[in-house]
């Protein structure tokens, strides 16, 4: 088996592996980083197309969740891994829930004070902006109906640039992923990135890692098998996959057994009047009224993803799809309350997840639908797809409210793009997997970089999160 050597190796390429890698071979590290997916440059399918679905989701998109609800969940398997395909909306956590994480597992140098000036870095490095000159027809309708609710919105922050000359030009195509921001860091400091590469054992003796095994994995199929022996080893796998693989090596003290996610219930809404303008990119303003608890907002809104969303009770789906410029998705995102276990399945590619959708989670996704029905209403709605599969179109928020009281188990397409807290950090040896800087206890050289490390929900989109920690944590490794 071919061998390589390296300082520090980092398994995944998303937001916390990038970060990790970045900043170590910025301090001199001999870094490798080892990726699944494919290296695509950040225009190479457009942006939310189902190209795009193809090139650089996991399955393209198909993964599931087991339960009384079966959960959708989507995620990045590229370089770059989530940050490539999301809407790269940054928020910064509420102070509060620093401060309940930090309590909750007892997590050192955990202030808010001194994670602020990891959040600010993350904003300049990562180029964290809001849209110049208002944010899009479907953001004032959102406004609209929140105001006549007398509900408070916010338009959140992406990571984006804009033209300065022409801002509006670069609504689709300015995402800041980390293919565009601390990959070339990285690499331009020295780190080597290996894509097409799946890791599928990590070597252990004892106290230490020695290194890890891999596949190269181009066009799918399994080729070569290499070895490769590190110092360090880092890994940043995504909330799913980082326990899978700690898991097989035999790490298994609160690894895997409480992935948490934010589940999140879609319907579709046609209006009287056009507002679905495509090439505002995805709508950035939230209805900030619920929170943390519960978010309300407004998808990007083209055909096909209108076609998914739409239901199959709307029979006349073409001809309401023809009505797209008046048609839009809009979600509701709740804190879920359950915790999934991982468990990998010997000879098969994925790992089994078996994850509860409590009655808390079907009580809150129903106050949110009821909420976003309201508010659609008042901002003129006339139609509602409704969020059970099979039922009839809502024309009323009066028809919404007996349906919203007692969302049924089972009978709703649930999905979810927040995945995190499978291998949570913090002193608490009781309830946690790592120290309080992601060094997976028992092991000597061993470091969780992702958002598997969140003792519990951000209660706001993770990915800034995600890259503050990751930077907290990989400064605290380098001294
Ligand atoms: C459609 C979508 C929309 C989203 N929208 C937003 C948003 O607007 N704002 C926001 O804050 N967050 C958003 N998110 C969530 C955000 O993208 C994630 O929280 C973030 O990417 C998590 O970073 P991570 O480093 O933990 O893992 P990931 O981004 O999942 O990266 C993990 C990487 O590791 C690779 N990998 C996995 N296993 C192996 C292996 N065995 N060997 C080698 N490589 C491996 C994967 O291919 C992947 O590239 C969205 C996510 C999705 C899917």
């Amino acid at each position: 088996m071919k061998r390589i050597d390296c300082d520090v190796l980092v398994i995944g390429s998303g937001p916390g592996g990038a970060m990790t890698a970045c900043l170590a071979a910025e301090a001199g590290r001999d870094v490798l980083v080892l990726e699944e997916g494919a290296h695509h440059p950040i225009d190479s399918a457009p942006s939310f197309s189902l190209a795009e679905m193809d090139q650089k989701y996991r399955n393209a998109g198909l993964n599931v969740t087991f339960g009384g609800t079966s959960i959708t969940y989507l995620e990045g398997r590229c370089v770059g891994g989530g940050s490539e395909i999301n809407a790269a909306l940054y928020h910064r956590p509420l102070e509060k829930t620093l401060r309940e994480w930090q309590t909750q597992t007892r997590i050192r140098g955990f202030e808010p004070e001194q994670l602020w000036p990891h959040f600010e870095a993350v904003e300049r490095d990562c180029n964290v902006n809001l849209v110049p000159g208002g944010n899009g027809p479907a953001c004032d309708l959102l406004k609209r109906g929140a105001g006549s609710m007398g509900w408070s919105t916010r338009e959140i922050a992406r990571f984006w640039s804009y033209p300065a000359e022409a801002p509006q030009t670069g609504l689709l195509t300015g995402r800041q992923s980390m293919t565009v921001t601390l990959i070339p860091r990285a690499m331009r400091a020295g780190a080597r990135l290996m894509p097409n590469t799946r890791v599928v054992k990590l070597l252990r003796e004892g106290k230490r890692v020695l290194g890890a095994v891999a596949e190269t994995t181009e066009g799918g199929a399994r080729h070569e098998r290499i070895e490769l022996r590190a110092k360090s080893v880092f890994v940043c796998a995504g909330a799913v996959q980082t326990p899978r693989l700690l898991r097989r090596a035999g790490f298994t003290h609160n690894v895997g057994d409480t992935l948490q996610l934010h589940p999140m219930i879609r319907i579709t809404a046609r209006f009287k009047e056009p507002f679905n303008d495509l090439a505002w990119g995805v709508p950035t303003e939230q209805v900030d009224q619920f929170k943390p608890g519960l978010t309300l907002g407004c998808s990007y809104s083209s055909i096909p993803h209108l076609a998914l969303w739409m239901g199959a009770e709307l029979g006349d789906k073409k001809q309401r799809l023809r009505d797209w410029r008046r048609t839009g998705i809009f979600y509701v995102a709740a804190v879920g309350t359950g915790k999934g276990k991982i468990r990998d399945l010997p000879l098969v590619g994925e790992p089994f997840i078996r994850l509860p959708l409590t009655q808390a989670d079907l009580d809150r996704l129903g106050e949110g639908l009821l909420r976003l029905g309201q508010l659609l209403f008042a901002a003129g709605a006339e139609e509602l797809s409704s969020p059970v599969e099979g039922g009839p179109g809502i024309r009323s928020a009066n028809d919404l409210e007996a349906l919203c009281k007692a969302l049924p188990q089972g009978k709703m397409p649930v999905s979810t793009i927040h995945l995190f807290s499978s291998a949570p950090m913090g002193e608490d040896e009781a309830t946690t997997a790592t120290d309080s800087f992601g060094k997976l206890r028992g092991v000597e050289n061993l470091y969780v970089n992702d958002a598997s490390l969140f003792p519990a929900s951000p209660a706001v989109n993770p990915q800034g999160t995600v890259l503050a920690i990751a930077r907290r944590n990989v400064g605290e490794f380098l001294g």
